[in-house]
């Protein structure tokens, strides 16, 4: 593909650097300093600390000292409707109305509360489909799911897998199981980005099929938000769950999220795992004994706000609405479309088959992830990698999973990261 040499993309690299609109942002995060010259490339796994957070914790924490439980309702962000605001900086990222959107929970246990009300399965409608490489708690959660109504998971989940010789699902495949199970479909449950490969599914037209044959849409968008331009309301996705740790650089064990779409809020029939939290925010403290649910997607909601935690999550919003959507959409095209760029030109330069990539080259199917296979060379070239100052994440039994992220990292990083790979790849 390209006729540049590795060596001279360098400069190609520098280049981008410097017409980065973003580049100041670095700044605004610590940047780990346990290595010289470390490349942190796992904004995938847990998001750097926004250097705010430390104070907007400290905001919190001096309510609670100065208050007491009149926090609740005194100080700059009063605790009673703390996670109000979430929602409206939450809905651009994800594509939604602020009404669809909360954020709550905790990933896993969201997906339960979320099945809970959108996998009801029937003596024939019960099946489940989902990546034959879900993220284990995703495995775990559904095969759970189809044991608590009954069900055995081996004929209630059913996995996709790529065609041999394949690393990715193609959406024909995809499109064509759904209509195969037809009938029998009850949910299907795929990652936004698969968490190994990379791969961003066509989540507007599988969702388009799957209620083709009366099946619900969920997704889990823990490799997708903060990384991939998500649409969810104008796709029609029933709902979604995600986490906010990786992307979303908002900490260790940070609330999660769901969205459930505008046609399922305000309904009576339609059964949740409820607590005071999803009451309207009206008549929450009459402590009436029937709930009176929200009419958004705060019905969902069980408990009040772990407000330190997420005061965190509020200086990292705030870094996401100061970027915008667009710029970090472009700067995340501009580092994939280098990426691309310099892993074609190092091709040429190793060892044939000592190098090889899961995660789909065109743009449209990815996000940020890339998702390297040394074959042959196991954990020690990891091992070897993070000694050089790279930051990365290893899956058995030869992957690398590294990801570039808009908001602190930059082309040159891309590119002395290749490097290391291509003197590794000589030794
Ligand atoms: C990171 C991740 C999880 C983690 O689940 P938690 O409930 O946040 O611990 C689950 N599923 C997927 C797909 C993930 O990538």
């Amino acid at each position: 593909m390209s006729s540049t040499p590795f060596a001279q993309l360098q400069q190609e690299a520098r280049l981008r650097d410097l017409a980065d609109p973003l580049a100041s942002f670095r700044q605004r995060f610590a940047y780990p300093s346990i290595h010289p010259s470390a490349i942190y490339f796992t904004g995938n796994s847990l998001g750097l600390m926004p250097l705010d957070a430390r104070q907007s914790i400290e905001q919190e924490l001096n309510t609670w000292s100065t208050f007491g439980v009149e926090g609740h309702f005194e100080g700059a962000q009063p605790w009673v409707s703390f996670h109000e605001p979430f929602a409206h900086w939450l809905a651009p990222i994800l594509g939604a109305e602020p009404q669809e959107v909360v954020a709550m929970g905790s990933l896993t246990a969201n997906l339960h509360f979320l099945m809970a009300s959108f996998y009801r399965p029937s003596s024939t409608r019960f099946k489940i489909l989902c990546e034959g490489s879900s993220f284990p708690s995703d495995f775990y959660a559904l095969d759970s799911q189809a044991k608590w109504h009954g069900f055995n998971p081996k004929e209630a989940v059913v996995e996709l897998h790529p065609r041999s010789g394949e690393h990715v699902l193609r959406t024909e495949d995809i499109v064509q199981r759904i209509h195969e199970l037809g009938s029998e479909l009850a949910l299907v449950l795929l990652g936004g980005v698969n968490y190994l490969t990379g791969q961003f599914f066509d989540l507007k037209n599988i969702t388009a099929e799957a209620h083709k044959v009366g099946a619900v849409m969920g997704t889990d968008l823990a490799h997708a938000v903060g990384n991939v331009p998500l649409n969810l309301h104008d796709w029609n996705i029933d709902f979604a769950a995600w986490c906010s740790y990786k992307y979303l650089n908002s900490g260790p064990g940070a609330t999660a999220g769901i969205f459930v779409h505008e046609r399922h809020l305000g309904k009576n029939d339609l059964p949740r795992l409820e607590g005071w939290w999803g009451n309207r925010a009206d008549t929450r403290f009459l402590m009436g004994r029937h709930i009176q649910p929200a009419q958004t997607a705060e019905a969902w909601q069980l408990s009040n706000a772990p407000v330190l935690n997420m005061a965190a999550q509020r200086a990292s919003l705030q870094i996401f609405a100061d970027a915008g959507q667009q710029r970090l959409h472009q700067k995340r095209e501009s580092l994939v479309d280098f990426f691309l760029m310099a892993y074609q030109a190092l091709l040429q330069e190793v060892p044939k088959g000592s190098l090889d990539c899961l995660t789909p080259t065109n743009p449209a199917e990815r996000g940020c992830q890339s998702s390297l296979v040394f074959p042959g060379r196991g954990k020690s070239f990891f091992e070897w990698l993070s000694k050089a100052g790279v930051i990365a994440d290893w899956r058995e039994p030869n992957v690398v999973r590294i990801a570039p992220v808009p908001l602190y990292n930059t082309h040159s990083e891309v590119w002395n990261f290749l490097e290391l790979v291509r003197q590794g790849l000589h030794n």
